[in-house]
């Protein structure tokens, strides 16, 4: 049971642990994959705006404005620099009209407003006629030349696409002569993306919001499993202890009986009348001590909802000096006894039968866990009426002390069996203090002993008494 138990935690745990590990590669993928359709989605897009034919007439015009002022360059009338210039003015005095398409075309396309797009001139080459090619603008340059939609750094962005442009343009030059010059233009668009990672969380959200709260739910199921498990598995541990515990203790009575009945049937028994009355006794005390266990299983067994108290009023201080008065007659001479009893007219409206048998189940198992010094005070503090009951003996470990008070339970201790009992005594204490609604507790360190605490409520059962 242990190991299957113990097999079968280590498995949910394990079982959880890939799940999570499965769901985060899967949600992680979910979300790159998403960013990357969204990416394309949006490149195809831009496509189809900028393809239309306002948008592309207005590269049309703007090319040609710049296409006439090659000659005057040629002529040695403008720089080069002048000549690029020339280009970004031509398309900068198009591009508010460009946005306007542009933004006509993205609602129309439903294109993110947070996707943004700029065209540049990433190079510029002329052919003369005797062959030779000029750059005017150099393809590796790193900022290339401006044309249209929103600036933002190059190295920001992704490049959605490219083409040449070639135009074969004659013109008159210095000499009167008419001279020809090849005009190759590449154009890039880039595309940049403001916050996608939040654009595709916010898309998602519904979706992590459903993962989230069904990882929650699986992580409170696995651990109620286990909790149920454990709680099962202790439940059965405590039976399998109670029915060793009470095997051990009907072992005794029995092996008695048996010997004492075969002496009594024995030749011996029947010619002497004195052994058979001593076997006799002894099956008679036997068979008290048997109804006893069977009484204690029963009684100690009951719930403090099954305890039905017969309150009286009772003075504490009278009553505790006469169980221990009672308590001292039963002790050997090796066990010191002290009594520390406030001296009070204040009266306690308890059952007694119940409070003697829980106070004297404290003061049995002090002896019984080799206390040599036990000492039981009663004093009355601000609300409680409070008894507790000390001893030098085994005591009791940290981890053990909260479970002390559960039924059947006894601390598994290698030499338990020194040890007897059922393991019901502090469960039934409990039970009787509950009834009174009062408390018990208990300090305790190991192999320095331990204090027992019963706390009951000094306006207890008063309603009883009062007319
Ligand atoms: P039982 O005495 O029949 O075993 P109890 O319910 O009275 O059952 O006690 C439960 C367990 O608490 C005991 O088995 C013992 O291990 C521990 N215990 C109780 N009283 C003491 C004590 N005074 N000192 C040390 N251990 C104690």
């Amino acid at each position: 049971m242990k190991i299957k138990s113990r097999t079968l935690i280590a498995g949910s745990i394990i079982a959880l642990i890939a799940l999570t590990t499965m769901q985060g590669y899967l949600t992680f993928n979910t979300f790159d994959l998403r960013k990357n359709s969204f990416a394309v989605n949006s490149r195809t897009k831009i496509g189809s705006i900028v393809k239309t034919p306002y948008v592309d007439s207005l590269s049309w015009h703007y090319r040609m404005d710049f296409v006439k002022k090659i000659p005057e360059y040629r002529n040695g009338k403008i720089t080069k620099e002048e000549l690029i210039l020339e280009l970004e003015n031509a398309a900068k005095s198009r591009n508010p009209t460009f946005k306007k398409y542009f933004k006509e075309g993205a609602e129309h396309f439903k294109l993110d407003p947070r996707v943004l797009f700029k065209k540049v001139a990433s190079s510029l080459e002329l052919t003369h006629e005797d062959g030779t090619t000029e750059q005017i603008i150099i393809e590796s340059d790193k900022s290339p030349t401006f044309l249209l939609g929103t600036d933002f750094p190059t190295d920001e962005g992704y490049l959605i696409n490219a083409w040449n442009w070639t135009f074969d343009e004659d013109f008159i030059n210095n000499n009167n002569q008419t001279e020809n010059v090849i005009i190759t233009y590449r154009a890039s668009l880039y595309m940049k993306i403001i916050d996608l990672d939040w654009i595709i969380f916010n898309q998602l959200i519904g979706l992590f919001l459903i993962a989230f709260l069904l990882f929650v739910f699986v992580v409170l199921l696995v651990s109620y499993s286990i909790r149920n498990l454990l709680k099962l598995k202790h439940i059965s541990d405590v039976k399998t202890d109670f029915i060793n515990n009470i095997t051990h203790e009907l072992k005794t009575p029995l092996a008695t009986l048996s010997i004492a009945t075969k002496t009594l049937s024995s030749k011996f028994a029947q010619d002497n009348k004195e052994i058979a009355k001593v076997s006799i006794d002894t099956i008679n005390r036997q068979n008290v001590r048997l109804q006893n266990l069977i009484d204690q299983v029963v009684d100690n067994s009951l719930g403090y909802n099954d305890i039905k108290l017969n309150l009286e009023q009772v003075n504490l201080t009278d009553f505790t000096n006469e169980i221990c008065d009672d308590f001292s007659l039963t002790l050997t001479n090796d066990i010191q006894f002290l009594r520390s009893i406030e001296n009070t007219q204040t009266l306690a409206h308890i059952d007694p039968f119940y409070i003697s048998t829980a106070i004297i189940n404290i003061l049995n198992n002090a002896i019984k866990f080799d206390g040599t010094v036990i000492k039981l005070t009663y004093k009355i503090t601000d609300h409680y009426h409070v008894v507790t009951i000390s001893d030098n003996g085994i005591g009791i470990s940290k981890k053990n002390k909260s479970l002390i008070f559960g039924k059947f339970y006894r601390i598994n201790e290698q030499n338990k069996h020194s040890y007897k009992g059922l393991g019901l005594g502090l469960y039934y204490c409990n039970q009787i203090i509950k009834a009174h609604h009062g408390t018990i507790s208990v300090k305790s360190e190991e192999h320095e002993g331990s204090t027992f605490c019963i706390k009951i409520p000094l306006n207890h059962g008063k309603e009883n008494f009062t007319s």
